[in-house]
């Protein structure tokens, strides 16, 4: 059996989602981007962008001692 994963979108190491462009994970509009750490940091703005707003969420609702007494 094959290991590895296959993009639905690339055919020919083209990508039939993104205006057929030659196919590059992660780049805008491609289903990995904002899911995944990109060695090319250029490719990473989507996913730093959402864990800022994740981490600016987190900062508006601190923790409160209620949060730790219900707690499992
Ligand atoms: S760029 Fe992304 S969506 Fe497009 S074929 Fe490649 S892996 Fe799939």
């Amino acid at each position: 059996m094959a290991g590895g994963w296959g993009c639905p979108h690339e055919v020919d190491e083209i990508c039939t989602k993104i205006n057929s462009l030659p196919c590059s994970p992660g780049m805008k509009g491609c289903v990995l981007a904002g899911r995944y750490v990109f060695a090319d940091e250029a490719k990473n703005a989507r996913l730093r962008g959402k864990q800022a707003r994740e981490a600016a969420v987190r900062n508006d609702n601190p923790p409160t001692a209620d949060d730790s007494a219900n707690a499992p």
